[in-house]
């Protein structure tokens, strides 16, 4: 490709991104106006796993600072790429298997998916000498699926008082990815559950902030049910490429 031409997709694909950005940073608030909610109570999480490190710093360059990643080789690879960005929150949203504990909490700030105590007690050893702790959020399994991590919410009492005691880890709040073939009716009913146990756990727990619920398809009932963190990939990078 010619030096002008290459020049030139690089320039549309930032562009994009910065576009796309603000489409869905638009759309954020008009759910949160809708729902009678402050712009600034709901963060947007950009998720950019299968997506190239280019395009990360394209989205840093146009004002995004909330990164989230689910494969941990692939993640670190494009921390280590990015670290002159030094005010970039890296979150691991997908499943974490306890081997790989030590690098989340070496590497992230934050992770969306604790379901299980095993792996709570090793991320607190292995965070022991950062200076702030992991901030972490409690996966729920809110439509009790077979196949779908998290903890029911029978259990999030006792699950939450043993991760809160944990003093490396900062218990913030709850995660959840509702089913996915879920009827309008059926998720509102979901999210009004999780709601619900959110509540409570802050009232428990003053540090609690953030319910990570909400993603493309159902941002705007995600937002009227409190969310304070939506997860969006495809709409801001495009179609993964990994
Ligand atoms: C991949 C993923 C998303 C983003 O999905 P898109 O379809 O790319 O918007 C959100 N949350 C979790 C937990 C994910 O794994």
């Amino acid at each position: 490709m010619p030096i002008a031409d290459s020049a030139a997709s690089i320039h549309s694909l930032e562009q994009r991104i910065k576009s796309a950005l603000e489409a869905v940073n638009a759309q954020i608030t008009a759910a949160c106006m809708q729902a009678e909610r402050g712009v600034d109570e709901v963060t947007l999480l950009a998720v950019s796993k299968a997506q190239p490190t280019a395009d990360i710093r394209y989205a840093y360059q146009a004002g995004q600072r909330h990164f989230g990643e689910n494969y941990v080789q692939e993640a670190l690879d494009k921390i280590h790429a990015l670290t002159d960005l030094q005010d970039i929150i890296w979150h691991f949203i997908g499943p974490l298997q306890s081997n790989k504990s030590k690098d989340v909490a070496e590497h992230f700030d934050w992770l969306h998916s604790l379901e299980r105590l095993k792996v709570a007690r090793r991320l607190n050893q292995q965070r022991a000498h950062k200076p702030v702790p992991l901030q972490v959020l409690i996966q729920i399994n809110i439509d009790d699926e077979d196949t779908k991590a998290g903890i029911e919410l029978a259990q999030l009492s006792d699950f939450a008082k043993q991760v809160n005691a944990l003093e490396h880890l900062s218990l913030r709040g709850l995660m959840a990815i509702p089913q996915a073939t879920a009827s309008a009716a059926e998720r509102t009913a979901s999210f009004a559950r999780l709601a619900t146990a959110f509540t409570s756990l802050q009232a428990d727990y003053p540090n609690v902030d953030t319910l990570s619920l909400g993603m493309s398809g159902d941002l705007n009932t995600a937002i009227q049910h409190g969310s304070t963190m939506v997860r969006i990939g495809t709409a801001i990078f495009g179609q993964r490429k990994g």
